[in-house]
């Protein structure tokens, strides 16, 4: 069904099993595991899917290394487990990550550890090599704990002449590196709809809308509404999931709760355009300490360089920003590791800022503040609303798996439905039957382009971008004239339109934000975005007046959102 379709049986049959409120990740982990289990399930998001906490991730799928000197072995342990998961589920999006971590002493942060695990220590210190093999050593174990097959290598210590050799940029007061490994999800948006779409595959009464907010609730009724036109919708749920992340309470608010869930804390990041500096890192993350104490991150995104993060409370997660401020943290924290590179705000192509929905806590730092997630009930004599409301709190992007998991045991159990199948070893997306080596690809590569027509250059750059749905997408562009776009010579007409028609774009935003990684890498250009808005009018039927709409509302996003001036 297509979103009208889909907001006219609602019209008609306001009755459903469960109801998701919030489109990130956590919100459509659990609409994937609830629709593979056969609940009548719908999710709404107010805006696009993935566009709060979700977009504004490290793209690491990761254990937390560093979540082990909190103390936070259960966590630490599962989200190794979900990265291996998803490794292997999603391998044409999560690839592995060497990652490297530069130290500057041995001792250090030795002592300060059984501090921290005690709560006794509020400020975070300096770790030396001793307390990191250790981490590394846990770290490997719980790698090697989920079963016979190992899916990353163990990590490996190189000295101070090894670690120049390989990285010749490199800050030469090290004394060591430690390389291990973790993964990289390249685009996160992109896994996210993929998982939304594989749900509405599997169960034709699992329905995901964006762009449709939830606005109120009475006893047994949740109202929401329809972004795109103001029409009100009632839905009658037997359950509610509240995934709005950061905006759980407020969420709650809505349904006359008062919760204290979340303490949001705001991570900013900045993308590079500089080529010197992705020379130095090559295919590695450097993941170290700033001199205040802060792990932060230089990472490889194609062929630019992520940089983040920071962690500063806020009240209002509409406002977070990447400022100035922040921006020029991160090329100083560069030089810590990189001291011989020149750096400046010129090189920064793309910024963002998102709120981590960490639990509301008492901790005295942000980064003592537990990465776990919790499911928080809301039910009977406390409300007097006829169906319970399950907050999903914290977490991570690496382990919604899990989450997701969770929260479905409990809803099934809440229905009286048994779980029919789980998510643990389920593909996602493009991530079906792709091609498990290079000769593999080259095998399917050929064989789609004798089947298609379609070149075997624009095939390889289809499986890089789309996984496995390469052959849909190839199939589409088949299907009538299709041609190379001006601004995107490596992109053509038909496979923008297959995108805009089969994975619920609205606003161009949506895809040079959240279905492309064309915004983030700094790609976008104003001929492109006039060009894009030719071939959405002509698949969505947008006149002139919308068109220029759209152009003016994707050009504020960017300007405001992520300093991008075209
Ligand atoms: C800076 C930063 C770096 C991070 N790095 C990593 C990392 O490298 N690896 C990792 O594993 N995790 C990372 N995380 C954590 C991870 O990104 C988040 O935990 C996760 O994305 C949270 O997902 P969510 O679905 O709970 O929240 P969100 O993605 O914020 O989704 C909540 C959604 O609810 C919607 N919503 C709110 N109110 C309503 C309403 N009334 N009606 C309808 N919809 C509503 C919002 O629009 C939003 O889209 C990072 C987080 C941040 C902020």
């Amino acid at each position: 069904m297509n979103r009208s379709e889909v907001l006219s049986s609602l019209k008609q049959n306001p009755n459903v099993s469960v109801l998701i409120i919030g489109g990130g990740i956590n919100g459509i982990g659990a609409f994937r595991d609830l629709a593979v289990n056969d609940v009548d399930v719908l999710l709404v998001e107010r805006g696009d899917f993935c566009a709060g906490a979700s977009s504004a991730s490290s793209h690491m799928a990761h254990g937390g290394i560093r979540y082990l000197e909190n103390g936070e072995f259960r966590h630490v342990r599962e989200a190794v487990q979900e990265r291996n998961r998803l490794l292997q589920n999603a391998p044409h999006i999560v690839k592995p990550l060497p990652t490297t971590i530069p130290i500057f002493n041995r001792f250090s942060g030795l002592f300060n550890a059984p501090f921290k695990f005690l709560g006794m220590l509020n400020k975070p210190s300096e770790r030396g090599s001793l307390v990191i093999k250790l981490g590394l050593m846990l770290y490997d174990a719980y790698s090697r704990a989920q079963g016979a097959q190992r899916v990353v290598p163990k990590h490996q210590f190189l000295s101070r002449s090894q670690s120049l050799e390989k990285w010749n940029q490199l800050n030469p007061r090290i004394v060591h590196t430690a390389t291990y490994y973790d993964g990289a999800i390249l685009s996160p948006e992109r896994l996210a709809i993929e998982l939304a779409l594989d749900a509405e595959a599997y169960n034709p009464n699992a329905h995901a809308l964006n762009y449709m907010d939830m606005v109120g609730g009475t006893e047994d009724t949740i109202i929401l509404r329809d972004v795109l036109t103001d029409e009100p919708y009632d839905v009658h749920p037997k359950l509610v999931i509240n995934a709005a992340g950061s905006w759980i309470d407020f969420a709650n608010r809505k349904l006359g709760l008062s919760t204290r869930f979340i303490g949001g804390t705001k991570g900013s990041h900045i993308v590079l355009k500089h080529d010197e500096l992705r020379n130095a890192i090559g295919d590695h993350e450097f993941y170290f300490e700033n001199s205040d104490g802060r792990l932060v991150l230089i990472f490889p995104l194609f062929d630019r360089v992520l940089v983040g993060t920071t962690d500063i409370p806020v009240e209002n997660p509409d406002e977070a920003r990447c400022t100035d401020d922040e921006a020029d943290y991160f090329l100083e924290m560069i030089l810590r590791v990189f001291p011989g590179l020149s750096l400046s705000r010129d090189n920064i192509v793309f910024r963002y800022s998102g709120v981590r929905p960490l639990p509301h806590s008492s901790a005295k730092t942000t980064s003592q503040v537990s990465r776990d997630h919790s499911i928080e009930v809301v039910s009977g004599d406390w409300t007097n609303l006829t169906y319970p409301i399950y907050s999903l709190v914290g977490g991570k992007w690496t382990s919604f798996r899990a989450l997701a998991e969770q929260v479905t045991d409990k809803a099934l159990a809440h229905l009286g439905l048994p779980r029919q199948k789980d998510t643990r070893a389920l593909p996602i997306g493009g991530g079906r039957g792709y091609p498990g080596d290079l000769t593999e690809l080259k095998r399917q590569v050929e064989s789609l382009s004798a089947w298609t027509g379609v070149t075997r250059e624009r095939l390889r750059v289809l499986f890089e971008r789309y996984g496995s749905r390469a052959e849909s997408i190839a199939t589409y562009m088949n299907g009538g004239t299709d041609f190379a776009l001006r601004s995107m010579p490596d992109a053509s007409r038909r496979e923008i339109i297959f995108l805009v028609l089969h994975e619920k774009i609205i606003h161009l935003d949506d895809f040079l934000l959240r279905r492309s990684m064309l915004a983030m890498l700094g790609n976008v250009t104003r001929e492109m975005i006039d060009e894009l808005a030719g071939v959405f009018s002509n698949a969505l039927g947008w006149d002139a007046q919308q068109r220029a709409a759209e152009v003016a509302r994707t050009l504020s996003i960017l300007e405001d959102r992520h300093g991008v001036r075209l």
